[in-house]
């Protein structure tokens, strides 16, 4: 791919540092008809999710006896992007919602609703770049929110290469020109991976590299995730 210039004296296009995240904001409760919900923003990538159930999941013939099920929607706004997106699913969306559901499904306690569904719909306003993971940290908080039983709180980023510097937070441009680009899910708590994704050539040491540094930034994700939901109970 053409080399692109994403840094300039040290400076990226939005002129963060590589290993600085975007303004972060989070709010959970954002859809009063869902059983839980969160709205969060990394700079210009802007996602509700919101979650449904658990409920008992009809047609019958797709209940299982010994688990409930998770199904995830990704859907990206026709005005979220620069040029319109055509309504409705395909393939990327198909793919990206599997994708927020393996990244889920390890924090819920599933079991605990055998025939049942629990229902997220991970919708994008306004995207510029890291979708998949914004909404993975807005479907953890609504998932949350809703009262389901998690092991934890699911936190998630991205991080690349951009002209041979190991960054951290992808915005739109950076994930269209990046040499390499990796969307990481994590159980911060218990220190477990649920999401490696990358696209793109890295050395193992680079590999290396860009986990920790993902893994520092979910930390800091995580916290903010928790007092997005100390918020909403602050004064009950
Ligand atoms: P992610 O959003 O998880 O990084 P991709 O790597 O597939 O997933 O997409 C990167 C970015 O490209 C998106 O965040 C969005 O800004 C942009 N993009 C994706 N699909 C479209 C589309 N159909 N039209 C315009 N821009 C898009």
């Amino acid at each position: 791919m053409k080399e692109v210039e994403l840094i300039k004296n040290g400076k990226r296009v939005d002129g963060r540092l590589p290993e600085q995240m975007r303004e972060i904001e989070m709010l959970v409760d954002v859809v009063t008809r869902a059983n839980g919900s969160a709205k969060v923003r990394f700079g210009n990538t802007l996602i509700v999710a919101s979650v449904y159930g658990p409920k008992e999941l009809y047609p019958k013939y797709l209940q299982e006896p010994e688990t409930g099920i998770l199904r995830c929607r990704y859907a990206m706004a026709p005005f979220s992007t620069e040029e319109r997106k055509t309504p409705g699913p395909d393939r990327r969306s198909i793919e990206l919602s599997k994708v927020i559901r393996i990244a889920l499904e390890p924090a819920i306690f599933l079991e605990d609703f055998p025939r049942a569904v629990v229902d997220v719909f991970v919708e994008v306003l306004q995207a510029d770049g890291s979708t998949r993971v914004t909404g993975i940290n807005a479907a953890s908080l609504a998932l949350a929110c809703a009262g389901i039983p998690l092991r934890d709180l699911v936190s998630a980023c991205s991080v690349g290469k951009i002209n041979d510097t190991l960054v951290v937070d992808l915005n739109g441009k950076e994930d269209n020109f990046s040499q390499a680009d990796m969307s990481f899910a994590m159980l911060p708590s218990k220190d477990e991976i649920s999401l490696l994704q990358m696209d793109g050539l890295l050395t193992k040491d680079e590999i290396k590299r860009l986990i920790e540094i993902a893994k520092n930034a979910c930390k800091k994700i995580y916290e903010m995730q928790k007092q997005a939901l100390r918020e909403k109970y602050k004064g009950e």
